[in-house]
């Protein structure tokens, strides 16, 4: 399944705005897509993930169009971190899990579906599958990603929002 519409390489180098990628689309609120932001910060996009391996599966995605980590600036890096953290904290105080995976799927043969770049968070809960299991499908999905947007949005909003610390 391809995620990209109407890709135009050439538009993107030239500097302008992917027109068919969906993070893209989810960062710009568009209405062509389903829009699970909760958060979003100068720099990044917290999103549910529209196909979760678990309930409060978050990805993390930079606001650039970006698909190599390696291009991720050092400020970004930082506050990539600091969003992650923030992360952890929520979904802790919202699902209580009892561990996390944290990781990028980069490149189509490692199991990315969507080339912009996009850092995975799956809390982990007692007594399930393991993770092979869980990126291979084989598992029934216990809560609907809209709903898991709609709890951890409320909870993101008690946070200082994009204009009040970044500007
Ligand atoms: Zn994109």
């Amino acid at each position: 399944m391809s995620y990209f519409i109407n890709f135009d390489k050439i538009a993107y180098l030239e500097g302008k705005k992917p027109q068919g990628c969906i993070l893209c689309l989810v960062r710009d609120n568009s209405e062509k897509t389903v829009n699970l932001k909760v958060y979003e910060t100068k720099f990044f996009t917290v999103a549910a993930n529209l196909y979760p391996y678990n309930p409060g599966h978050l990805i993390i995605f930079p606001n650039r169009h970006v698909t190599d980590i390696r291009s991720l600036s050092h400020d970004e890096s930082c506050r990539l971190c600091e969003t992650q953290k923030i992360c952890l904290d929520i979904l802790e105080r919202v699902y209580k899990p009892h561990g996390y995976n944290i990781g990028y799927n980069m490149g189509r043969i490692a199991g990315a579906s969507i080339e912009h770049l996009h850092l995975h968070i799956i809390p982990r809960y007692p007594g399930e599958a393991g993770i092979v299991d869980l990126i291979a499908g084989q598992k029934v999905l216990v809560e609907n990603p809209v709903q898991t947007c709609e709890k951890l949005k409320e909870e993101f909003s008690r946070l200082p929002q994009v204009s009040e610390v970044e500007q």
